[in-house]
């Protein structure tokens, strides 16, 4: 099996504690698995506030990248942010962040698919729930903001964690799963997602 092929790309999601508490496990679930992925992994689990440093911190990038995005999110909407350097920024989220992802059970899940990473974080939104496209989870089901988040001392509660990047869900999935927690199956679909030939469909 070629298993360099777009449909064995895999990223890792996990449903925070906001939503399991506001019952929306299903809905999450629902919307990754119509769009044709396939669920490899699934677990519930309470995280360690170390457990979600270590996730947040695979990738040594994340600081820069985080407090980047958050300071052009606060400069875009005219106001000023709480720091000017953005790992400065980042440290403080990832204090919140702790607090936030260990709060109660979350759901950890790996979805695969052509293009896993790409078509989960496209269906979850962008992070910032105010600004997150209407018809995302996070545009959907969840009002807040950086500026309410930060001004009240806490993580931006925003539903799911999606993995950024190909190399960041390897990383992910690798920190949460087991490799033999992950399936390899075939769904039936597959064969209408992926196969070349459809020539035996009509009787
Ligand atoms: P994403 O989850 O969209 O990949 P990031 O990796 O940048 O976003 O940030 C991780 C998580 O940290 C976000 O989903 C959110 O819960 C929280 N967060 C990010 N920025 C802030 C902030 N300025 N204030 C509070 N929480 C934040
Ligand atoms: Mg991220």
């Amino acid at each position: 099996m070629n298993h360099s092929h777009p449909r064995y790309e895999r990223t890792l999601v996990i449903i925070k504690p906001d939503g399991v508490q506001r019952s929306l496990i299903g809905e999450v679930i629902r919307r990754y698995e119509r769009s044709g992925l396939k669920l490899a992994a699934m677990k519930m689990l309470i995280p360690t506030p170390d457990m979600v440093e270590t996730h947040y911190t695979l990738d040594p990038e994340w600081k820069l990248k985080t407090g980047e995005k958050n300071l052009k999110a606060y400069r875009d909407k005219g106001l000023k942010p709480p720091h000017d350097d953005p790992i400065a920024q980042s440290n403080m989220i990832l204090a919140k962040l702790k607090k936030y992802m260990a709060s109660g059970p979350v759901v950890a899940m790996v979805w695969q698919g052509a293009h896993a990473v790409a078509i989960v974080r496209k269906l979850t939104g962008g992070t910032e729930p105010l600004m997150s496209d209407v018809g995302t989870i996070r545009g959907d089901y969840v009002l807040d903001s950086y500026k309410m988040a930060d001004d009240d001392l806490r993580a931006i509660r925003n539903i799911v964690h999606a993995s950024g990047s190909v190399k960041e869900a390897e990383d992910e999935i690798g920190y949460w799963f087991k490799k033999d927690e992950i399936l390899s199956y075939r769904l039936l679909v597959d064969q209408m997602l992926y196969d070349t030939d459809l020539e035996n469909f009509i009787e």
